[in-house]
């Protein structure tokens, strides 16, 4: 016979669309803690983020008397009846994110807003609210995830070991850090720092606090975009670090996009990045990039499944062209072709050459 779903049941079955691994844990509660304005995120992981997930950010906190809606289904207050969902800039906009991690662990959220002196403090055990209060905290929001999945047995066997969940974190981490560079972030895993930026627009700085200090150095800058004669900026544009040619990598996993300030993937974009380099690199070998495209608000399709980073472009064709056009002029600017190269000894070719 049909039935209707329990609240409970019918939440954990919900989360499963949004939360399938620690990963998008992490995903969401950093792209909250993006929305609220922070400008220093810590992630703090242990047991590669089923033992803890604990993300602190400085953002705006959680007014007085809102802490627990923050956890109720379709709760946000990104987005409301009148709001054109083609141009949407926070990140999250279902309110769905937080109700599905505590339908599926334990979470202990604190938040205060700034201007208040005292935050709340809510304690939930798969949806159920456990503990609830005052309490003195700094301005911001802390939320940590214990225990994730441990009311759903199926998902958790599903994961794989802790080190490959943790990989898949700092990959995320290191995401965000790059594309958000006017944010300080720090990851730490079993009490080990894994990443640590330092914020401020500082890119080189965000690639080193990443990748480290040698591939900070070989970023070559994609030059700001020129204003049209009148003054007005273009509405597509292409900035960010191109690595030389000289720090390829053996995998693709070091291409970073965003649009707008969000970490995208794209797979015909890093296509374009990789052409980009054609002649420049090695068969095999795959470049370095941080490439932020900002693009106007409608021309980007975000209304797409909460998991995934894909993101439409409306105009695909346009902005393939632009990113490759921009990576490649930088490459030529400044790496001389092997190719074309003047010959600088006249008889290099000739003589005893060995
Ligand atoms: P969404 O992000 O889609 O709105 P969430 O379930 O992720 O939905 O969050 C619900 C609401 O809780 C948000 O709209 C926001 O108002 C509030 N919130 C969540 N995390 C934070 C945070 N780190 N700082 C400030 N407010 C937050
Ligand atoms: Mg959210």
């Amino acid at each position: 016979s049909i039935r209707l779903l329990d609240d409970a049941t019918a939440a954990r079955i919900a989360a499963g669309e949004v939360i399938e691994r620690p990963a998008s844990v992490v995903k969401e509660l950093v792209e909250n803690a993006l929305d609220a304005g922070a400008t220093r995120i810590e992630v703090e992981i242990d047991g590669g983020g089923t033992d803890l997930i604990r993300v602190v950010d400085n953002g705006t906190g959680i007014a007085v008397g809102e802490l627990e809606l923050a956890f109720e289904r379709f709760a946000t207050s990104k987005v409301d009846a009148t709001s054109d969902l083609l141009g949407i800039a926070t990140l999250g906009f279902r309110g769905e994110a937080l109700p599905s991690i505590a339908s599926v662990s334990r979470v202990e959220a604190t938040s205060r807003a700034a201007g208040q002196d005292s935050g709340e403090r809510l304690l939930l055990e798969f949806g159920e609210r456990l503990e609830f209060g005052k309490t003195g905290v700094p301005a911001g929001t802390a939320v940590a995830v214990r225990g994730l999945f441990s009311n759903v047995p199926a998902r958790k066997k599903f994961l794989r070991s802790a080190g490959a969940e943790l990989g898949r974190i700092q990959t995320l981490v290191t995401s965000y850090a790059l594309v958000r560079s006017d944010v300080a972030f720090r990851l730490t895993a079993a009490g080990r720092e894994r990443l640590v930026t330092p914020g401020g627009d500082d890119l080189r700085g965000a690639v080193a606090g990443t990748y480290g200090s040698r591939v900070a150095e070989a970023m070559l800058e994609l030059p700001e975009p020129e204003p049209f004669a009148d003054g007005v900026t273009p509405a597509f544009s292409v900035g960010g670090l191109a690595g030389a040619p000289s720090i390829s990598r053996g995998n693709r996993g070091f291409i970073t996009l965003a649009v707008n300030g969000r970490w995208i993937q794209n797979r015909r974009i890093s296509y374009a990045i990789e052409q980009a380099y054609h002649g420049f690199l090695g068969e095999r070998r795959s470049p370095i990039a941080v490439v932020l495209v900002k693009a106007p608000l409608n021309d980007v399709d975000v209304n797409v499944h909460p998991a995934k980073t894909e993101v439409r472009f409306l105009r695909e064709d346009l902005v393939f062209g632009e990113v490759q056009r921009a990576v490649r002029s930088l490459l030529i600017a400044t790496t001389p072709v092997p190719a074309f190269r003047p010959t600088t000894r006249p008889h290099a070719f000739s003589g005893s050459g060995g």
